[in-house]
């Protein structure tokens, strides 16, 4: 592979090494080939094309769905000297004129459109243009299997056809193997070389809390953003009038948040979105509708507040997080209900027996008690080897016991109320409690009550559960949740089977754990200083209309304030700084790192400046170095310094301009060399060592 691709990766962009996989897909498109690219959100898939169209001479086209998106993107490209336009309903016609004369002129390098401009101009001047590259984002929106089809989607391969000989790239983070030959096919790839990076996303922490009632799930939300004050998040629910109740909540505790739904209108979903990437509100309750248009790379959590629909839709979720590669946090929220109502939904809609079956695989997950990155990356197709150490069940991994006896009290229980009570009753009836439903239906009587006091109700709930989930109980959620014995549950009853159940764990034992696995060498990032640099980044942003973490992303402002660059080498280091940024905002950046560093530590100020305030006080050279302790030839040589460096120092007075005339002779038939010694003799030591230093230092300014 030529050694272009790798320059621009860190003259352009700033990155010292591409992530796997993107050379090769860059080495293929130069060869002209087509490619299939399935990376994660935040995999790096942009710059699988992005590289090639600054090779190439000519234009790429960028198609996507996402509107939103595209003036990022475009935003991002143009922040690193990219010459790259978006075409899409949002442009008014003037804009539209601008773009076209530019593509036309053979000015953009990238031109991002959305599928039905691109339909609708790709007869007319679309023509006319040098096209290179066609790159096809979030392709899986052809393929009718996908969860998100498009319709305009399916025209694209019209547009294949009239450019046979250009390479086409389709990208997406979701396509399982049925979906990714259709999405070849619709899309008419040809001989395209599928490239999949792994999914593994480690920098996200995965934790699934159950069975957590509304008020506590409520509360446990607060808290945690509580602890993360300052840090953007989304929480994503079921329901517009979930959002809306949560957002009201987290906001009577003080926190910057608002809710967002495909109810609202465009311009407040506009606002709201823009507020957030901007980092002005700081948490979005949302449902599923938020995130696909956005690409802000410094989400610290995502939460959901109940369970999602699928594998595939949980996984791009919490995949919004750490885009920037940071430690991030997810939890899933999740209940039985959810997904009992879910089921009903599914029923109703198309494809039902295979939403139903993503959805068993979703609860599935919920409930597993083994490594939960395992299981979800076995189901995009990857296998771990070991466990990930980075989810609540391996920070906590369930230690199981012989439930038998348990069980059997629970389901005795169940029977004898004739199998019509739910959940809580049950358990007040086993811990024998004073409730007064339990008087009232008279199951004080009861031989099973009181049998179960020993365990506490919050234990005796989670037991339950796992009954349910082991399939010994079921739950009749169209009968008040009333509990049922199963077959299997009865042969547990009579003793025909044992089973094994774990012990519910804690939440102080949850809150011992490791809050997140540190990855890499992450060194000391300096917050204060980390909290100056946003707060430069923040004004420049605003300055410049775009979102903060296009100016730079988190990433690299902790390397900054880590590293603490002060010079344009040291800068130019730092990943994620290219050559355009340096230039940009470099020393905006550095100003403020020389600053803290001054403050930080105060060094011994140096002892040219000491000279310097002495000589400004109006003291002689023999008078400083007297004071000093000093000879008078450092201190001529100090002053000398200080005049080579722009000081206000009359240099002048301390020598004849014959002096400096014969130095220079000297100083010039010694080939400029600039040593003191040869001059000196050669001046047969009649001219001091410190009028020679004062006479070079007027000679080399004034060269
Ligand atoms: P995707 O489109 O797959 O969701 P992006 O292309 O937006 O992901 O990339 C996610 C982030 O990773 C961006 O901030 C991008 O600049 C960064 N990135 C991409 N490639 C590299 C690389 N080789 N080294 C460091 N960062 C990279
Ligand atoms: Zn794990």
């Amino acid at each position: 592979m030529n050694n272009r691709p790798k320059e621009l990766l860190k003259s352009v962009f700033g990155y010292d090494q591409f992530r796997p996989l993107q050379e090769e897909i860059i080495t293929r498109t130069l060869e002209g080939k087509d490619s299939f690219v399935l990376m994660p959100t935040g995999g790096g898939k942009s710059m699988c094309f992005q590289i090639p169209a600054l090779c190439f001479e000519g234009i790429t086209i960028v198609v996507s769905p996402l509107i939103s998106l595209m003036k990022d993107q475009v935003q991002a490209l143009k922040s690193n000297g990219i010459k790259a336009d978006f075409f899409n309903s949002s442009i008014s016609p003037t804009e539209e004129n601008e773009v076209i004369d530019r593509a036309k002129k053979g000015e953009t390098q990238l031109l991002y459109l959305s599928p039905e401009k691109l339909i609708s101009v790709s007869n007319s001047w679309l023509k006319e243009l040098k096209i290179k590259l066609v790159a096809l984002d979030e392709a899986h929106c052809v393929s009718m299997w996908g969860h998100d089809f498009r319709p305009e989607y399916t025209q694209l391969r019209v547009f294949r056809n009239s450019l046979p000989e250009v390479p086409f790239m389709a990208l997406t983070a979701t396509a399982d193997k049925s979906a990714r030959q259709d999405i070849e096919e619709q899309l008419g790839l040809k001989d395209s070389k599928l490239f999949i990076s792994s999914f593994d996303r480690k920098n996200l922490s995965i934790e699934v809390r159950g069975q957590v009632p509304k008020k506590k799930k409520l509360q446990e939300i607060s808290q945690f953003v509580e602890r993360r004050r300052g840090e953007s998040g989304i929480v994503y629910c079921l329901s517009r009038k979930n959002t809306e109740e949560v957002a009201a909540y987290l906001s009577e505790e003080g926190h910057s948040v608002e809710f967002y739904h495909a109810g609202m209108n465009p311009e407040e979903r506009e606002r709201i979105q823009t507020e957030f990437i901007n980092d002005d509100t700081k948490i979005i309750v949302a449902t599923i509708a938020f995130g696909m248009g956005i690409d802000k790379s410094n989400v610290r959590w995502v939460i959901h507040y109940n369970l999602p629909k699928n594998l595939e839709g949980y996984y791009q979720e919490i995949g919004r997080a750490g885009r920037d590669g940071l430690p991030s946090e997810t939890i899933l929220y999740y209940n039985m209900r959810d997904f009992v109502l879910y089921s009903q939904f599914a029923d109703d809609g198309a494809n039902s027996v295979m939403q139903k079956e993503k959805l068993n695989r979703m609860l599935q997950f919920a409930e597993a008690k083994s490594c939960r990155r395992k299981i979800l990356l076995s189901y995009f197709g990857e296998h771990l080897v070991s466990n990930c150490g980075n989810c609540d069940v391996c920070q906590n991994p369930p230690k199981s016991f012989d439930g038998t006896i348990l069980a059997q009290k629970a389901l005795s229980g169940i029977a004898r109320m004739g199998q019509k009570e739910g959940i809580t009753l049950l358990i007040n009836v086993l811990r024998g409690s004073n409730n007064a439903d339990v008087h009232e239906k008279n199951y004080t009587q009861l031989k099973t009550y009181g049998v179960g006091k020993e365990v506490s109700f919050f234990d005796w709930r989670d037991y339950i559960i796992q009954l349910a989930n082991q399939g010994l109980i079921e739950i009749m959620y169209s009968e008040n949740s009333a509990l049922k014995i199963s077959p299997l549950g009865k042969k547990v009853l009579k003793g025909e089977k044992n089973i094994q159940l774990t012990y519910p764990v804690t939440a102080e034992e949850k809150k011992k754990k490791p809050k997140i696995v540190r990855i890499a060498n992450e060194g000391e990032v300096n917050e204060e200083l980390f909290k100056e640099l946003k707060k430069v980044r923040y004004a420049i942003s605003r300055e410049e209309n775009v979102p903060a973490y296009i100016v730079f992303n988190d990433k690299t402002l902790q390397e900054i304030a880590r590293e603490l660059p002060v010079t344009e080498n040291e800068f130019l280091a730092i990943s994620g700084v290219g050559l355009n940024k340096m230039q940009e905002y470099g020393e905006e950046f550095m100003e403020v790192v020389r600053r803290f560093k001054s403050i930080a530590k105060p060094r011994k100020i140096p002892t040219t400046l000491e000279t310097f305030g002495l000589y400004k006080e109006g003291l002689s050279p023999e008078e400083i170095a007297e004071k000093r302790k000093l000879s008078s030839t450092t201190i001529y040589s100090h002053l000398s310094q200080l005049y080579s460096e722009g000081k206000e120092v009359d240099l002048m007075q301390y020598v004849d301009s014959n002096t400096v005339k014969k130095v220079k002779e000297a100083y010039e038939q010694l080939n400029k060399e600039g040593a003191l010694k040869p001059i000196f003799e050669k001046l047969n030591e009649n001219v001091s060592y410190g009028e020679i230093r004062i006479s070079l230092a007027i000679i080399q300014r004034n060269e």
